[in-house]
């Protein structure tokens, strides 16, 4: 309904999957760090009560005073919620624990599924100039993952290289299809990204195959390797492009960045 009214806005993509450890998170930061690289302006919203992504970027407790949970529940303005990170052109709205009560809470309110979607459209935030705002959900297909969705303009998801991976997919589907018939009828899928991808092992070329041939376009060429710098660099407080810029975790985020870029259909087309 806002993309008509404003058609210049933030591209706002959710990062979901309601398997934990698939690399959501790593996706979230790394992604966002490299489309900043490359001059635009981003947004994380990090929705998960876990906190990874702000901790991960160097938001420590004492800077989320207020949280994602206010821009839920408390209608809070968005320059109280908004923080900067350590990466130029990369803000965060962070998480903390609250969050984990928020998911009950917003339950008796009638607005419930778009509590995030109307956040994310006051006009406070042309301010900022977002050309992303990438969302890092939880681990599960919550109200807090329904809010993602309903607030974003496509889902982006990250799918383990290992066996199963393709078979939660299905219900992830699922709701998005439902939420295309009720709640966010423009939804799309900007793409499936595999994670952790180890090309020495059979397994990993299994299920690319297997994604490809029952996915076809929907997964992107980019593949992001399984790379032990992508995991050290969140205790540093750093995106891997900061913390290693020449391993192969951070090339992989900047093709991903580029491939984005130039795959994804402009909001309100
Ligand atoms: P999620 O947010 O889906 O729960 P995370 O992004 O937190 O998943 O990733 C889970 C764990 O795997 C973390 O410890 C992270 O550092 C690690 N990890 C994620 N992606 C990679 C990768 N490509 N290579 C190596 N480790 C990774
Ligand atoms: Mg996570």
């Amino acid at each position: 309904m806002s993309d008509v009214t404003r058609p210049k806005g933030p591209k706002i993509i959710a990062v979901a999957n309601q398997k934990g450890g698939v690399g959501k998170t790593t996706t979230t930061i790394n992604l966002a760090a490299a489309l900043a690289a490359l001059g635009k302006t981003v947004l994380i919203v990090d929705i998960d009560p876990q906190g990874n992504a702000s901790t991960g970027l160097g938001v420590e407790q004492a800077r989320r005073q207020r949280t994602t949970y206010d821009l839920l529940l408390d209608e809070a303005p968005l320059n109280q919620v908004i923080r900067a990170t350590g990466v130029e052109g990369l803000l965060i709205s962070p998480a903390t624990t609250d969050l984990s009560s928020a998911d009950i809470e917003m339950v008796s309110n009638e607005k419930r599924s778009f509590l995030l979607h109307d956040a994310l459209r006051q006009p406070a935030i042309d301010g900022y100039g977002f050309d992303y705002i990438l969302i890092d959900c939880p681990p599960s297909l919550n109200l807090l993952t329904v809010n993602a969705m309903v607030a974003a303009h496509s889902v982006l998801v990250p799918l383990q290289s290992e066996f199963f991976a393709l078979e939660g997919l299905s219900q992830l589907m699922l709701t998005i299809r439902e939420l295309r018939q009720t709640a966010n009828p423009n939804l799309r899928i900007e793409g499936i990204v595999l994670t952790m991808y180890d090309k020495r092992n059979n397994l990993s070329q299994l299920v690319e195959n297997d994604a490809r041939a029952n996915l076809g376009e929907l997964v992107f060429d980019t593949v992001i390797p399984r790379n032990v710098r992508l995991s050290e660099a969140p205790s540093f407080a750093m995106s891997v492009l900061d913390y290693d810029s020449g391993s192969r975790g951070a090339e992989a985020y900047r093709a991903l960045a580029a491939e984005l870029i130039e795959k994804s259909t402009p909001v309100g087309a």
